[in-house]
């Protein structure tokens, strides 16, 4: 029998998230599955910004929302995202065909070409936002997630492939993460077109001959997409595809030398990398340089950061053709490497707490707390009233460093108190209210 909205429990019982997406939250709300906090993504944030300036990287932002034909056209109809990740509605007003993007690159170069963007030249840019994919959810895994991703457009490289991974190990340094600890590089070269038909035609004919051991997913994508079967996860699958033949046996002299050029650069900026054969990567876009950020401290999910080169895009999805390279880097999955290897952080905590004993006092508080502020000292104010001993409590929680007692006595002298909270030795102080900005400079530094 078909369930019956009650109306009683039922429709009074609380909404939650879509399953596999999630809330970003204060540390202070408890949560039962591990998240990065707010101050996390916040920090990163700060840091990103800082890093994507100093390699003269411009923001920009595009719709969520994209028409399906962009990732079909752009990613491939064979790839696992096209196939089976993506959120696709028929919009009920006026019968479009949409979807919620799955990836940043193909609405980026959507963006481009139908603002004739690199008509002066290329460009070099970065977004950061949620992305969406159907998946199973798990650690590391969400069906919404949320990206950093970084494109270079109009360039042939590979000049700009190296600048792109040196920027992303600068991001990791900046974090705290150590390259060749923390996070490794693995690279590869898919070549071009004609050299990956001839490695395809070899890769198939390896396939078929032992066509038994082959799994339901790999002889689905035998003859539609015979490179992704060397992406597989599948254990079983694994000597089959040790065995099998190599994209870089069957490069030419050209995509050696661009390759070669890509590792010279590298090896100068003493970054540290595996070859890795069979890095394919997920999409169709891609060609010559592929690579990855990796840790094994995430299980399964262990892959931080991706991308390469996709120099037939652009004119794929419309646009003249022109080369490119960028790459896209899962926010969740760094952080939680972050998280999980107990990195320092910067806390958001506040650099003081004003304790006020006395609501009605407010008054003459507030203006002070304004000064410290536009002196740059975050100040936490107490608000509701309440007894001394529960708001040196919340200041004691609210991690900040100091307390500014403003009590009755304190406000009579036209002083304020001075309490160092995490420092036990440091004694109370008092300071005159009235140069409120200059002892602002002395809570600033701890
Ligand atoms: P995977 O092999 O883990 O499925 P992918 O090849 O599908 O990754 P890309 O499309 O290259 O991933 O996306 C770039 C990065 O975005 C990934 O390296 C990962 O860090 C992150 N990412 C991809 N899918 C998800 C997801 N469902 N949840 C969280 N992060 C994700
Ligand atoms: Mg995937």
């Amino acid at each position: 029998m078909a369930e019956q909205p009650r109306a009683d429990k039922a429709t009074t019982s609380p909404l939650t998230a879509v399953k596999g997406m999630n809330d970003i939250l204060p540390a202070s709300v408890p949560r039962s599955e591990k998240l990065p906090d707010s101050a996390l993504w916040h920090w990163f944030d700060g840091v990103v910004r800082s890093v994507l300036a100093r390699y003269g990287y411009q923001y920009i932002v595009t719709p969520v929302v994209e028409p399906t034909a962009l990732f079909v056209r752009g990613l491939g109809e064979v790839t696992d995202i096209v196939e089976k990740e993506m959120y696709s509605f028929t919009d009920a007003m006026n019968g479009d065909k949409l979807t919620l993007r799955p990836e940043a690159t193909a609405g980026i170069v959507r963006a481009m070409v139908e603002h004739n963007a690199l008509y002066n030249g290329p460009l070099r840019l970065w977004t950061m936002g949620p992305m969406f994919r159907h998946e199973r959810p798990q650690k590391g895994r969400y069906r919404q997630f949320h990206q950093l991703d970084v494109e270079a457009l109009g360039f042939a490289g590979p000049d700009v492939d190296a600048e792109m991974i040196l920027m992303a190990r600068t991001l990791c340094r900046e974090l705290g993460l150590v390259d060749g600890t923390h996070v490794r590089l693995e690279l590869n070269s898919l070549g071009q077109p004609a050299e990956r038909r001839a490695h395809r035609e070899a890769l198939v004919r390896h396939f078929e001959q032992q066509a038994a051991l082959l799994d339901g997913e790999a002889q689905r994508r035998l003859h539609s997409n015979p490179l992704r079967i060397l992406d597989s996860k599948n254990p079983a699958m694994q000597p089959l595809i040790e065995a099998a033949p190599r994209l870089l046996d069957f490069l030419g002299p050209e995509s050696l030398a661009h390759f070669d050029a890509l590792r010279a650069t590298l090896d100068a900026a003493g970054v540290g990398y595996r070859i890795n054969p069979r890095l394919v990567r997920g999409m169709d876009y891609y060609n010559l340089t592929v690579f990855e950020w990796v840790t094994d401290q995430l299980g399964s999910q262990g892959t931080v950061c991706g991308g390469g080169r996709y120099d037939g895009l652009i004119e794929q999805i419309g646009g003249k053709p022109a080369p490119a390279v960028g790459f896209g880097l899962g926010i969740e999955r760094l952080l939680l490497l972050i998280q999980e290897l107990g990195l320092p952080v910067p806390g958001g905590a506040p650099a003081a707490y004003a304790v006020v004993p006395d609501a009605a006092t407010l008054p003459r508080v507030a203006p002070v707390l304004e000064t410290l502020r536009a002196a740059g000292v975050s100040v936490l104010m107490h608000a509701g009233g309440g007894a001394m001993k529960s708001q040196f409590k919340k200041a004691d929680a609210s991690g900040a460093r100091h307390a500014l007692i403003f009590g009755a006595d304190e406000l009579a002298r036209g002083v304020v108190a001075i309490k160092p909270l995490r420092d036990a030795g440091a004694a109370q102080r008092s300071e005159p209210i009235a140069e409120a900005a200059r002892w602002a400079a002395s809570l600033l530094t701890p």
